[in-house]
């Protein structure tokens, strides 16, 4: 009797642990980031959109330190540099260690595991944080060098702006026409876009930045799914960066309006995906900023009129924690409080790169 007892809870025990662990691990990855995207951020988006964000739909919430390796003040650079290769680096680098040295990062390490990898970017994609996930330079300003990054990698879909980066260079290199070579579609228009029904795509659909909300339409959230759409195609998985840019612009020209508007249009795509990662089962969202820009507060205002009065401490970043959420298999890992450079240990971990 103990012996059939004792097989019994053996192979109960057994089959609690395969589950366990299978559940606990994505196949796929999505890492939202809202550039500039403190609390205060979020809730000036919650009141205008009537006090409802998709955002509330995650369970797992931590916070992250975004203090650089030269300064208590981060900027994107150092911020993206940080969560997308778990190195603190100075203000300004791309890719970098502080003595220059290149770092991978997680999208890199994604490629290496065949897994697809991808980014939508609501800016030039050879700017500062999807730059982050790519290139490697000391600089974030040179935008040429990084976009040549972009032709050193294996990356399947990236849809921004910064043609100008890739076709109008002062090397005259076309670096579009090389990107047709190695087997891209390079795509110039959101129609071009959702043409693509497959394979590797380069969507650089503005000369330079992508336009603000709302003139920017539904750019964010389209993109974002038809990226999904390509990448889901992996039965390996997939590794996908989106980024709401200009929450931090907006925050730089102390405009809360504008960070609402840009906020909304961020949980619009955070919606979507949510609801991508709810049918598809193994897909853990991430969604964190990369600091908090304008020391932003909202003493008062009006819920029902969706209304408030937002005051201004600066007019650049501040070096406040951030938010972190996350969903689905291995979503506990982002609870708590996190340095911004342990998103890159966690992600490894948990994609098995
Ligand atoms: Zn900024």
């Amino acid at each position: 009797m103990n012996r059939r007892i004792m097989l019994l809870s053996t192979v109960l025990f057994i089959i609690l642990s395969i589950s366990v662990s299978a559940k606990s691990k994505p196949k796929n990855l999505i890492f939202i980031i809202g550039d500039g995207m403190g609390i205060a951020q979020i809730h000036t988006g919650m009141i205008k959109n009537g006090n409802t964000l998709n955002i509330e739909q995650f369970k797992h919430i931590g916070f992250s330190k975004t203090y650089s390796y030269s300064h208590f003040t981060t900027d994107s650079g150092a911020g993206g540099t940080a969560l997308a290769t778990g190195v603190k680096t100075r203000n300004g680098m791309i890719g970098m260690s502080p003595d220059s040295v290149a770092v991978k990062s997680v999208l890199h390490l994604a490629e290496d595991k065949k897994l697809s990898t991808g980014l939508v970017t609501a800016c030039a994609v050879t700017h500062a944080t999807p730059a982050s996930f790519v290139a490697h330079q000391i600089n974030r300003n040179m935008y040429e060098e990084i976009a040549a990054d972009f032709l050193k990698t294996d990356i399947d879909v990236f849809i921004g702006g910064g043609r100008n980066n890739f076709e109008k260079r002062l090397d005259n290199r076309n670096l579009s026409d090389e990107l047709r070579t190695k087997g891209y579609q390079v795509a110039h228009t959101e129609k071009d876009v959702a043409a693509v029904k497959s394979g590797k795509l380069a969507g650089l659909l503005y000369p330079d930045h992508t336009p603000a909300m709302p003139e920017r339409g539904n750019f964010l959230p389209d993109m974002s799914m038809k990226a999904i759409e390509l990448l889901d195609d992996n039965k390996k998985g997939f590794f996908l960066m989106i980024e709401g840019s200009q929450i931090d612009w907006a925050g730089h020209d102390n405009n809360a309006d504008n960070i609402a508007l840009e906020v909304i249009d961020l949980d619009i795509t955070i919606g979507r995906v949510l609801d991508y990662a709810r049918r598809d089962g193994n897909t853990l969202v991430i969604v964190t900023a990369d600091h908090e820009t304008g020391g932003l507060t909202i003493p008062d205002g009006n819920i029902k009129e969706k209304r408030f009065n937002a005051y201004f401490s600066t007019k650049n970043h501040s070096g406040v924690m951030v938010p972190v959420f996350a969903f689905g298999p291995g979503a506990e890992e982002f609870s708590g409080f996190l340095e911004n450079t342990d998103f890159k240990q966690k992600i490894v971990n948990l994609l098995k790169l």
